[in-house]
């Protein structure tokens, strides 16, 4: 499969991630068909691209003719046998769920062009652990992450397998580029690609500091943000992505590597146990109360 040989695309899971995707490429010219297992997530998914397209529209960034042109190339299909079987390049982007990434990619084995390129969005499963023993070809698949929101966030990270082809990753790169992101490769399997391994570490850090009395988590916020230039500081962004979310990527991680160093501290479950979840719960490290 060659990039030019691209023409329709299939998106698996109309969730967050899965139909903004799906408007991306049919924005970008790609007739893309959206599937879904759950009754009304194909609706959903579709009710809100045409938001998304009303709300750009109304912006002046694309025309009327235009948006409607990209969500005319966007068909939702329940079925997934159907929508994938002239698919020339698949983006899974089902729960994040080991067994239900298998059981798709298992399906795609049999319901897809054989020389369909078929990757996933997975933020922390590697290709490797998605395909090994259910997809012939290995060769095909790749990790194909992108960031939330994904028609705004302009990186997709394309990860390399053991069984991963160069020409499969360069497709990748190239798809990228055609749907207006900016890709980088990673050469081999790591979990957290290279944006949630780096970040794990910097908030590791940040953590370590925090619990052995070095300073307190408002001023290593403050330190990244007026020395690094850095938006956010770690503590902030855990209270703003959620204090139980940063738990599960830490646990996740030490599952991982097994290293004592990459346990989750003591304190996050204490504010976990406590309710004390950042931004959603009005508190966490910092009060987020509505003030009476
Ligand atoms: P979501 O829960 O919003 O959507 C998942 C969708 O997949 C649901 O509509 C569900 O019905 C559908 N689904 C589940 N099993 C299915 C199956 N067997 N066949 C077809 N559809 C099925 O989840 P999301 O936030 O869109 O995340 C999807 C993927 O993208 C995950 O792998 C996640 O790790 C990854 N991701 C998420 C983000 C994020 O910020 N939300 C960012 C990058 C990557």
């Amino acid at each position: 499969m060659n990039t030019d040989d691209i023409q329709q695309v299939c998106v698996i899971g109309a969730g967050t991630m899965g139909s903004q995707i799906a408007l991306q490429c049919a924005l970008s010219g790609y007739a893309v068909n959206l599937t879904d297992a759950a009754a009304g997530a194909l609706e959903r998914g579709m009710a809100s691209n045409r938001t998304l397209v009303g709300q750009r529209v109304s912006k002046g960034r694309i025309t009327q003719e235009t948006g409607e042109a990209a969500l005319g190339r966007l068909l939702p299909i329940a079925d997934l046998a159907e929508a994938v079987r002239e698919a020339d390049f698949v983006i899974e982007a089902a729960f994040e769920d080991l067994l239900v990434k298998r059981e798709i990619f298992a399906r795609l084995d049999e319901a897809s062009k054989p020389d369909a390129i078929l990757t996933s969005n997975s933020s922390t499963l590697v290709i490797s652990k998605i395909v090994d023993g259910v997809l012939t070809d290995p060769a095909r698949a790749a990790n194909f992450h992108f960031f939330h929101p994904a028609t705004v966030m302009k990186l997709v990270e394309v990860g390399k397998g053991p069984a991963t082809s160069d020409a499969t990753a360069q497709v990748c790169m190239d798809f990228a580029r055609r749907i207006g992101k900016e890709p980088v490769l990673v050469q081999k399997e790591i979990h957290g690609f290279i944006v949630n391994y780096v970040l794990g570490a910097l908030t590791r850090a940040a953590m370590d500091l925090y619990q052995g009395g070095y300073a307190s988590y408002a001023d290593i916020d403050k330190a990244l943000k007026l020395g690094l230039n850095h938006p956010m500081g770690p503590f902030e962004l855990a209270d703003f992505s959620g204090v139980d979310i940063l738990y599960h990527a830490m646990a996740e991680r030490y599952r991982e590597t097994g290293d004592p160093a990459d346990q989750p501290p003591a304190f996050i479950i204490e504010m976990i146990n406590e309710g004390r979840l950042g931004r959603k719960s009005g508190k966490g490290f910092y009060d987020y109360a509505p003030k009476s």
